[in-house]
């Protein structure tokens, strides 16, 4: 009725699903394993398109391998696809409901194709499983990609996708004589294609939420100490750079610590380099719970690290400083440990941040010539 057909419609959407489930599958063993759900993505698409096959075979095999087996096929690839973004985002999947749901449905299928055939019938079964399947998925997405434009709008996709399925139930009543899956009644062309462009958009949606998990896991791998989990010294000065344009700018106080555990080569020496690590992993803990959100803690080299604390006059910096300090005296079991701190602030609005590290280190040194655990200003 529209001029499109839908069978071809159908078998190309097939095809858009075969090519996307081979993307899926080369990113599966391409990606590393922390970005899970990529197993199920793939098999979603390459399920969808079986289905198409036997979709598309209507009349040419016996219909209840096209209806019963092709139904279920599409809604084991779409649910597939929901496991798969419940496996992304690391929750619990719902592969028994889902699967009990589909079996549960095989005899009703089969009921409405060989006891008693009536397209209408399988279509409202069909479709309202659909919908609990897009809008669970959808949901989904919505609440566990909030900050994420990719998830976001494959979350767009699935809600629409969402709509249509309804669109279709509501018509029902309007066009109550539909034969059959390739029946030619604008609704049914609209429910084919916007089946067909959902397959793809959903394919192509959960690529690029992969691609920008890999981009952020990578860029956390770039900034962020493996051992301390605190920025990496490249990182930190990036951010001491922006931080100091902006205090510049707007004329607000900004303070930069150095701080240097005591002595820490004799814990090496005592305890052996592993006791040394989690010595580490813990000073940088009890130190990242004396900041606020905006400071930034990084690790400068070996058992140095550096405090950037915008919005901070140097008083400021010397109560959070002597907060670190104490903070250190309190056991964990682990070696205790003291530190030396050195902090300085910007003199003038020629100092860059090679000058502030600089005075901060010198203040530091001071503070170890004095005799260790103490903080100095500079
Ligand atoms: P000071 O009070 O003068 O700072 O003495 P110190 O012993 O802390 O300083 P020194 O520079 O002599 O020794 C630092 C030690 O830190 C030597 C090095 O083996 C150890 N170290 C550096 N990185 C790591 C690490 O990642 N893990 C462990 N366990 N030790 C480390
Ligand atoms: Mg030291
Ligand atoms: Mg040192």
């Amino acid at each position: 009725m529209l001029g499109i057909d839908p069978r071809s419609i159908v078998l190309l959407a097939g095809a858009m699903g075969l090519l996307m489930s081979l993307v899926l599958f080369v990113l599966r063993r391409n990606y590393p394993p922390t970005i899970q759900g990529l197993g199920e993505w793939a098999a979603g698409p390459f399920l969808c398109f079986i289905s198409t096959l036997l979709f598309g075979a209507r009349g040419l095999i016996p219909d209840f391998v096209s209806a019963v087996i092709g139904n279920l096929f599409l809604l084991s690839g779409s649910a597939l696809f929901y496991i798969g973004s419940q496996r992304f985002h690391r929750q619990p999947t719902s592969l028994r409901l889902w699967g009990g749901l589909i079996v549960a449905s095989a005899p009703v299928f089969a009921w409405f194709v060989l006891v008693q055939p009536n397209y209408v019938a399988r279509l409202v079964v069909f479709t309202s499983l659909m919908v609990c399947l897009f809008f669970s998925h959808a949901r989904l997405l919505f609440k566990h990609g909030a900050d994420h434009i990719f998830t976001q709008l494959t979350g767009g996709v699935l809600l629409l996708q969402t709509g249509f399925l309804l669109l279709r139930l509501v018509t029902i009543p309007i066009d109550p004589h539909t034969q059959g899956i390739f029946d030619e009644s604008p609704f049914q062309v609209i429910y084919v294609v916007a089946y067909a462009m959902c397959v793809l958009l959903l394919s192509i949606g959960v690529v690029l939420m992969a691609s920008e998990r890999m981009r952020s896991e990578f860029e956390y791998l770039a900034t962020h100490d493996p051992l301390t989990a605190c920025l990496t010294r490249r990182a930190l000065i990036a951010a001491c750079e922006q931080e100091l344009e902006r205090s510049r700018r707007h004329g607000h106080p900004l303070a930069l610590m150095m701080l240097d555990l005591d002595h820490f080569k004799n814990i090496n020496d005592t305890h052996g380099h592993l006791v040394g690590d989690r010595v580490l992993v813990d000073f940088a803990d009890r130190v990242g719970q004396q900041l606020r959100l905006p400071d930034r803690l990084g690790r400068f080299g070996g058992e140095e690290f550096v405090v950037l604390l915008p919005e901070t006059r140097l008083d400021n910096a010397l109560h959070v400083a002597e907060r670190i300090r104490h903070s250190l005296g309190q056991s964990t079991g682990l070696p205790v440990c003291t530190a030396s701190i050195g902090i300085t602030t910007p003199h003038s609005d020629t100092d860059t941040v090679d000058h502030l590290l600089a005075r901060a280190d010198q203040a530091l040194y001071r503070a170890k010539h004095l005799g260790r655990d103490r903080v100095e200003s500079s």
